[in-house]
């Protein structure tokens, strides 16, 4: 039973603690093993404890522990030599702002919940609109990730698209509507798929358009499918490939879909950041072009999870695609932001508190050295390892992605000795990295996405790379 005057009492010192254990944490994150072998189920019998506790356990204990737990047992993708998939590390003001929304428990839902909720995903909306050079009008949702980015702005297209058939299809569903043919390219991101089948649209009912060697849609190829097609499309793009970071020619692509009845989603969930920055922005040229563009915050922003974005240049599709029609809620309906119109989601986080707070403490300057930095960190990291014999960079790093095939000291070039080569980086722990498959062949993916990489950093886990593969 909770002791309410007890639990109040204790509070604030179980707070103060769990300051001392946090920032214990992040003073050694920059030293320790990136990641440590993990007996798993050794794990699951100390979480478990006694079993779920009759009375309840004391609170100081219970942090206390998952503290400890975690300095083996959690990998460190906060500090600065995490290099696996997009993973950024979050800035100290964004956990700062992060604490508070849940100190406040803000729910973004409604403004009635949060005035200052809704005014700090409105005025984060407004700067990274600039930012990115979207149009002015542009609505945008505060949702959990890219995934999700990407599923409401698909769900956006998917209803202008049909509305102009005359097809209402939040009401009707897809049952009996006109057809829509979704175009996507052969390196479109498995979120995109996954959003086509949560629309009812089908992971595999896509015309896809083939990539370059680089991994960018050919926007020839689109232009030669598109005649044949009799419907309105939904093409789906990308500004940044999880694999080499390249970049669709979204201009050329944006040309394209204006000659056909079509609607433009980019899945900008890194590399949509380059247009923040002067020195990159070219890669993304044509991005105000799209009807919805996606981005993740907890990506290259470096806030904390979860913090995705969604854009969409006419906000009559995205309202009418998300709005929840709830008979309590319309009382609600007013002038200021509801957040839930924007998302699929009624109750959620108040995501736009760390984002507000990254973006003033970089400002623009800083968010265009943050993403300039990683860059020439990538730079740093493929030169440093083409040096040396027998690796292969197989793309061109063009933003923060570096894609590595090792091969053997007799000099063979096999999936193997590369998977390998990536089993043994884990295991060392002076970094993280993990594995693809580009084009048929095992490689090594290194991706650098956080605030606090620092030249040494890639130098001592290029070093160790090269180590672990015997060179
Ligand atoms: C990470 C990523 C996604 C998915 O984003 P989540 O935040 O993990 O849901 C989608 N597209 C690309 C290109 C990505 O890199």
């Amino acid at each position: 039973m909770i002791d309410i005057d007890q639990t109040r009492a204790g509070r604030s010192e179980l707070l103060g603690r769990t300051n001392e254990l946090a920032n214990d944490f992040l003073d050694r994150v920059v030293d320790r093993p990136v990641a440590q072998p993990v007996e798993f189920d050794k794990l699951l019998a100390e979480m478990r404890a006694e079993g779920l506790p009759l009375d309840g356990d004391d609170p100081k204990q219970v942090i206390e522990q998952l503290a400890n737990l975690a300095d083996r047992a959690v990998v460190a993708t906060a500090g600065p030599r995490y290099f696996g998939f997009v993973v950024g590390g979050s800035l100290p003001v964004a956990v700062a702002a992060d604490w508070l929304t849940s100190v406040w428990d803000q729910n973004a839902a409604f403004y009635a919940h949060s005035p200052l909720a809704a005014a700090a995903e409105q005025i984060s909306a407004e700067w990274l609109i600039q930012l990115f050079g979207l149009a002015k009008s542009t609505s945008v949702g505060f949702v959990s990730g890219g995934t999700m980015a990407n599923f409401t702005g698909l769900a956006a297209g998917r209803h202008a698209l049909l509305a102009k058939l005359g097809w209402d299809v939040e009401r009707q569903g897809l049952f009996g509507a006109p057809a829509i043919t979704v175009v996507t390219s052969d390196e479109s991101h498995v979120s995109v798929f996954a959003s086509l089948q949560m629309l009812g649209l089908g992971s595999e009912r896509v015309v896809r358009v083939p990539a370059d060697d680089q991994g960018r849609m050919r926007p020839d190829q689109l232009r030669s499918v598109l005649p044949d097609i009799r419907t309105p499309v939904l093409v789906c793009a990308q500004a940044g490939n999880v694999n080499t970071g390249s970049f669709d020619p979204i201009a050329e692509i944006a040309a394209c879909v204006r000659e056909h009845p079509g609607w433009l989603h980019v899945d900008g969930a890194f590399g949509l950041w380059a247009a923040a920055s002067p020195a990159q922005r070219s890669l993304t040229q044509g991005i105000e072009l799209a009807d919805s563009v996606s981005v993740d915050c907890h990506k290259w922003l470096n806030v904390p999870y979860d913090s995705g974005l969604v854009f969409v240049r006419d906000a009559a599709p995205h309202q009418a695609a998300m709005t929840l029609n709830a008979s309590y809620y319309v009382t609600a309906r007013r002038a200021e932001r509801d957040g839930c119109n924007w998302v699929p989601e009624a109750s959620r986080r108040a995501r736009g508190f760390a984002v507000y707070a990254a973006l003033r403490f970089l400002g623009r300057k800083g968010i265009a050295e943050l993403i300039d930095r990683c860059c020439a960190r990538a730079r740093q990291m493929a030169g440093r390892l083409a040096q040396a014999p027998g690796v292969t960079i197989l793309n061109e790093v063009v933003l923060n992605q570096v894609l590595v095939r090792f091969s053997d000291p007799s000099g063979k070039d096999d999936d193997e000795f590369t998977a390998k080569v990536i089993g043994r980086v884990q295991e060392d722990g002076t970094c993280w990295l993990g594995g693809t498959m580009w084009h048929g062949l095992h490689a090594m993916r290194i991706s650098i996405s956080n605030w606090s990489t620092t030249e040494k950093d890639i130098d001592l886990s290029a070093e160790a790379i090269l180590g672990c593969a015997e060179i």
